[in-house]
């Protein structure tokens, strides 16, 4: 349920244009045909944005963290170039599951030290939101887990109203852009308010997990509960599930010289916890190495260690990695098993 009120409304027309001129000072990333796919890619006119509700195979998480990026430059003389490349970026139609995703990775990037390449990155990003009013799919469960609406993370909102939006300016970020950009005219009602009753409605059918807040201490008494045997028993080890999820930031770091031993750079690539040598130490010993563990220690991620921290489940419920798994392995069968929703089929 919302609380906010309508201020603006923007025109489909007027959203376009003003998208369209923000081209010429930002990178645009906004949901695109690709083929038969939808997808989060850069687009060079908005006349390649998909506006509709769309489930995409990979998050947004690979405009912040790239699957592979160079963070040092070195030579053999010893000098170390620190390499931090970011660029002002509009993300445009972001979901609410995403939105909530972003928000817990740039938590996790921002703990402690602070991780300088993401955070660059999300400085110069200007987040608009596009909200849904439907589930994406069967397999998508954000009502579930409370993220079907964010209520922080992003600069703007839009609320789809027929050929207009109502729009929900959350940061100064955001005002600024409208400022610039987009042309609004006063809202006559509360349109925002409209949209979310018929978006409760819609959701109503799946209410959240019972005993959400109560997960950690949950899965912490379920260490052995027979649904870890029984969905550990199909995993292939494969490692689909964590490429596709908004919120696993795992990384692994590599050396590599050039062939005349002059330069060099360090690397970090995505991993995968569910991959059998992600525990791999020096000596050949493996921490995890059954497929079980490896599960187990992934939806307690989600579930229990992460949550108390992030204060939300660090599972946003998108169903991408449902949709990845070979195996039908999907967190939520796994959450309604140990909250007793669900009991395990024998
Ligand atoms: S665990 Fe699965 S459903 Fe949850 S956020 Fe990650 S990809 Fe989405
Ligand atoms: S849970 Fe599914 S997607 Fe993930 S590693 Fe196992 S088989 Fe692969």
């Amino acid at each position: 349920m919302s609380t906010k009120t309508t201020e603006l409304i923007v025109s489909k027309t007027n959203l376009l244009k003003g998208l369209d001129q923000a081209l010429q000072n930002y990178k645009v990333v906004a949901l695109t045909h690709r083929g038969e796919r939808v997808l989060y890619d850069y687009i060079n006119s908005t006349d390649e944005i998909e506006l509709h509700c769309n489930a995409t195979v990979l998050p947004l998480k690979k405009y912040f963290f790239p699957q592979d990026e160079t963070i040092v430059e070195y030579t053999a003389d010893g000098k170390f170039t620190a390499k931090v490349e970011a660029k002002p970026t509009v993300l445009f139609g972001i979901h609410p599951c995403d939105v909530n995703g972003l928000k817990i990775l740039t938590e996790a990037f921002a703990d402690d030290h602070g991780d300088p390449n993401y955070l660059a990155k999300r400085d110069l990003a200007v987040v608009i939101g596009l909200e849904c009013a439907k589930l994406c799919d069967k397999h998508a469960f954000c009502s579930k887990v409370n993220t079907h609406y964010a209520t922080s993370g992003y600069d703007l909102m839009l609320y789809p109203q027929g050929d207009q939006f109502a729009l929900e300016i959350a940061t100064d970020k955001g005002r600024e852009f409208v400022a610039k950009y987009l042309a609004t005219e006063k809202a006559k009602g509360d349109e925002i308010a409209l949209f979310c009753q018929e978006k409760d409605k819609n959701f109503a059918v799946e209410p959240p997990f019972k005993d959400l807040e109560r997960f950690p201490e949950l899965f912490e008494a379920n260490k052995l509960h027979p649904i870890w045997d029984q969905e550990g028993a199909r995993c292939l080890s494969c490692g689909s599930c964590i490429m596709v999820c908004p919120t696993c930031f795992c990384f692994d770091v590599k050396d590599e010289w050039q062939l005349n031993l002059e330069k060099g750079r360090r690397i970090r690539k995505w991993d995968a916890c569910m991959l059998n040598d992600f525990t791999k130490v020096a000596g050949g010993e493996i921490f995890r190495h059954t497929a079980t563990k490896r599960l187990h220690h992934r939806i307690n991620r989600k579930f229990d260690y992460l949550m108390s921290k992030h204060k939300m489940a660090v599972c946003v419920g998108c169903g991408r990695c449902v949709r990845a798994c070979l195996a039908d392995i999907s967190p939520r069968t796994i959450a309604e098993a140990i909250n007793g929703e669900k009991p395990i089929k024998k």
